[in-house]
């Protein structure tokens, strides 16, 4: 599904060279490469602070505790998602009420996010799924209206870009007041462990959230709330920050595979290639298609004979997992959700796939019975 030991050998010297200057500073935790990273990454994305932290899960954790949210506010969140947009929510005691997706994108139904809000309703929290931007134009509206908060998911989807009905063009993670990503190993801007960020253009809440991240304090030993222990060591900040330089050209590499594929694949009736939304490019975190006139498990299997892996994101929408169930859901309460995990396959996607594995893929894909 990915390749990174290629992508390694191509950016060797650089991120060897980063390696050996904090093993020789020894400055493991808090070195310059840190700070320096996040202003690298400031700059790239246009956010006016980027807080580093340990991983997207805790990000995603972090935010919400900045916020200031109280046990049993509602946060609304997409059924279809990776487990982690959930989880933070219910380990902070917070109410998760999640939503339908669109058949097309796969993201957040803008339309299931006005029809779920409640007094009690304090945040929501778009994923931008497999590298494209949420409809973020009505949810910021909506937030507006309504006085929530928006955590943006932007673990999937670092550098995607979203263009506003006025023309203004925000990065993903940028738009809402809190945005959260992660640089786990196959993440678009992966480091070699865990790692993960946070983005805000908000001086006071990026303030709330370097404390929180630093074990609630701001003087050292000194703790005005409680936190959490959660940040990126100077090894990661130093391979993130090589790989940064080299994300545009990372994302157009994923752009030319996805782009393969839709010329080759998107004309067969047996499965949907990706919706592409006017609004927000894409990034391609992953290559999905909906298996519509072809059982998707019998295509998994006859790939995997031939040898290409595949994978499904997700099986199994957050409303029908067993930690998270909940009496106000069933089966059939949330149908385009339902309907996704049971279509859904993944293909490898990644930064060093040549044209000549694109082929051998698209070719044995097109060759089914
Ligand atoms: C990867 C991911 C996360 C969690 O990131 P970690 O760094 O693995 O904790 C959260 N949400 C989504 C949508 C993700 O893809």
């Amino acid at each position: 599904m990915v390749d990174l030991k290629t992508q390694y050998e191509r950016l060797k010297s650089d991120i060897d060279a980063g390696i050996r200057e904090v093993i020789e500073s020894t400055q493991f935790v808090k070195g310059p490469q840190v700070s320096r990273f996040q202003e690298h990454l400031a700059e790239y994305t246009g956010a006016k602070h980027v807080i580093a932290v340990g991983n997207g899960t805790d990000a995603l954790q972090i935010a919400l505790m900045a916020l200031g949210l109280r046990p049993g506010d509602e946060v609304i969140t997409p059924t279809f998602t990776f487990i982690a947009t959930a989880e933070v929510v219910a380990l902070l005691g917070l109410k998760p009420v999640v939503v339908d997706v669109d058949w097309g994108t796969m993201n957040m139904s803008v339309e299931a996010v006005r029809k779920a809000i409640t007094p009690r309703t304090k945040a929501i929290v778009p994923v931008h799924l497999f590298g494209q931007c949420a409809d973020m134009e009505p949810l910021l509206e909506i937030a507006r209206e309504q006085g929530l908060y928006i955590v943006e998911d932007a673990c999937q989807a670092i550098g995607a870009r979203y263009t506003f009905s006025d023309g203004t063009v925000r990065q993903a993670g940028t738009m809402g007041h809190i945005g959260c990503t992660s640089f786990f190993p196959s993440k678009n801007l992966g480091c070699y462990g865990d790692g993960g960020a946070l983005f805000t253009n908000d001086d006071a809440l990026a303030e709330k959230i370097a404390a929180i991240a630093n074990h609630g304090c701001k003087v050292r030993y000194h703790h005005d709330k409680v936190g959490v222990n959660s940040r990126l060591d100077s090894l990661q900040a130093a391979i993130l920050d090589v790989k940064l330089r080299h994300l545009d050209e990372f994302t157009a590499a994923r752009n030319h595979a996805a782009a393969y594929y839709d010329e080759v694949l998107g004309s067969d009736p047996r499965w949907l290639i990706p919706e592409r939304q006017a609004h927000s490019t894409h990034v391609f975190h992953q290559y999905t298609l909906r298996m519509t006139g072809i059982d998707r498990d019998s295509v998994q299997q006859q790939l995997k004979e031939k040898g290409i892996p595949s994978m499904i994101y997700y099986p199994v929408p957050l409303h029908m997992q067993k930690a998270y169930q909940d009496a106000r859901y069933k089966e059939g309460d949330f149908p385009v959700a339902e309907q996704l995990v049971r279509c859904v396959l993944s293909l490898p996607m990644h930064t060093e796939l040549d044209n000549e594995q694109l082929e051998y893929i698209t070719q044995t894909l097109r060759a089914l019975q």
